[in-house]
């Protein structure tokens, strides 16, 4: 079907005339109904406690990418409507930061149980509007609220320091206090966790924030914002705004008021994100792209190697800025591990999430598919071979073939870039020092994955990878109790842990 692009203020949302007449399949629309039943079903932005609109009345809408059905539309906001949540959150902070940390505790802790008494709600939401497995979603709500329950626990646990004076009279102090008014910019693969490992610490920390959630994804963040006020997050603590990102990140930028941006995207708006805080010195933290190695040494358990970097690799088919991006694999064990790798991703089933036994959904949209398709055509005009999948789906749509492609190297857009889509690409390497040199041959930084046997080797490649995360024998890196984030062109900060406070704390 023909696919029309409609210009969306600097950014492309993907529409179908043809898609908005149709009716909605039954398991979406039961989903949907669950959901609207549950009150969760929130279509307006939400400014100093209160539901609105954008104020020209403009909508977006937002389609489940799995079956190109729209779900519902949110208010195109602007400027105007950023520029009042800032207001809100700045007049908020003057009383939020001067409560006791167990008060912030309490109402994080009560907004954790409600995320969680609406698990499945919550899910279903993830599914419709971003695709993923409802497996995955219901991982997705326990990990996003996570960062909840911690950060409540970690709220009561902001120390300040005494260091000894040069002079025997005085006496000196480190106060550490909340940063401000913090703005807060996430994408569409995680819509939940995304803003909540933002969001949790910002909170405990005495901080109001303003939130701009992907257009693609609105829908779980309102939800959300929804279960905060009914904990007792005071209105206005929280706010949320969504639709032209340009105009609405400018109006962060410039804005005074706002002294921190966190952001969680493409390394292009990151940066321009960092340009743009330089004009009024605001603290900054970053979670860009990656270019995940997963190095599988001769002397790997072959089972845990294939069973961790399936796992790394077709995540939320492949939608993860910490997926695994190259698989390098040593000469001795190339063969069985390709073929071993092949099987166990024959296996996986494509199709639409809320379905069970799904484990691979669609692809966010039409651009998505696009760029996956022409890395995939770089990659075998220049020697590489699909030895599984390779093309779209026959379902259709943004749905993508589970691919694997063989003989990999370093001058193709499979190995320099993000691929961001289910193509597992497989590198051929020698020597320790090959698969080294490769993996960090890149400007981003996130994470790495390594399969050996051997602990020497797991603890010398582990620190000479230029990477902020590395997993040994471990697919799933990701935990609330670990710090997460990149070096190099990855990032700026750390999010989760104890080390996820220091980001909207100053002293
Ligand atoms: P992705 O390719 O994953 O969508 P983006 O970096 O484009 O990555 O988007 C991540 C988030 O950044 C989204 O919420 C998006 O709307 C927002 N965004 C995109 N462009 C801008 C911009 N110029 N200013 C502020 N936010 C932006």
């Amino acid at each position: 079907m023909a696919m029309r692009r409609v210009a969306f203020h600097g950014r492309h949302l993907l529409s179908s005339p043809h898609l908005f007449r149709r009716h909605m399949s039954t398991e979406p629309m039961a989903a949907l109904d669950r959901i609207r039943n549950s009150g969760l079903l929130k279509t307006q932005g939400l400014v100093g406690g209160k539901w609105i609109d954008s104020y020209d009345g403009k909508k977006i809408e937002v389609q489940n990418p799995a079956t190109g059905d729209v779900i519902a539309s949110v208010p195109c906001m602007g400027t105007k409507e950023t520029t009042d949540a800032i207001s809100s959150a700045y007049s908020t902070y003057s009383s939020w930061s001067k409560l006791t940390a167990a008060e912030r505790s309490k109402a994080l802790r009560n907004w954790y149980d409600l995320i969680i008494k609406h698990k499945d709600e919550l899910a279903l939401l993830i599914t419709l509007e971003q695709g993923k497995p409802i497996k995955e979603a219901l991982g997705e709500v326990s990990y996003g609220a996570s960062f909840i329950e911690f950060f409540s626990e970690e709220a009561k646990r902001i120390y300040g320091d005494i260091i000894p004076a040069p002079l025997s009279d005085r006496r000196l102090l480190v106060l550490k206090q909340p940063v401000g008014v913090v703005g807060a910019i996430t994408p569409w693969n995680f819509p939940l966790a995304m803003i909540t490992r933002k969001v949790g610490p910002a909170l405990a920390c005495g901080c109001t924030v303003v939130v701009k959630p992907s257009e693609y994804t609105p829908l779980t963040a309102l939800a959300a914002a929804d279960l905060a006020l009914q904990a007792g997050i005071p209105p206005g603590a929280l706010n949320i705004v969504m639709g032209n990102a340009p105009e609405i990140g400018d109006a962060l930028l410039k804005s005074t008021q706002v002294r921190k941006i966190t952001f969680t995207g493409s390394t292009a708006v990151g940066k321009k994100l960092m340009e743009g805080s330089a004009s009024t010195v605001k603290k900054v933290s970053l979670e860009l792209g990656g270019n995940a190695p997963c190095i599988v040494f001769d002397d790997a358990d072959i089972d845990v190697a294939v069973k961790g970097s399936l796992a790394a690799k077709f995540r939320n088919s492949g939608q993860t800025c910490v997926c695994a991006n190259r698989i390098l694999v040593q000469e001795g064990i190339y063969e069985e591990f390709a073929k071993a790798f092949v099987k166990a991703v024959q296996g996986m089933q494509v199709g639409n999430g809320l379905v069970e036994g799904t484990s691979q959904g669609p692809l966010i949209n039409e651009a998505a598919v696009q760029k996956v398709e022409k890395f995939v055509n770089d990659a075998t005009s220049k020697g590489a071979n699909v030895i599984l999948g390779g093309r779209r789906h026959s379902l259709g749509k943004t749905f993508y073939e589970p691919t694997v492609v063989s003989n990999v190297n370093r001058d193709m857009l499979l190995f320099k870039d993000e691929v961001f889509g289910p193509v597992a690409p497989l590198v051929p390497f020698k020597t320790e020092e090959d698969a080294i040199s490769m993996a960090n041959d890149t400007n981003a930084g996130l994470a790495a994955y390594v399969f050996t046997k051997s602990i020497p080797r797991s603890w010398c490649v582990s620190e000479a990878l230029e990477y902020g995360l590395v997993g040994v024998n471990e697919g799933i890196i990701s935990t609330e109790v670990a710090p997460f984030g990149g070096v190099k062109q990855s990032g700026l900060g750390r999010e989760g842990s104890k080390y996820g406070m220091d980001e909207y704390l100053r002293g």
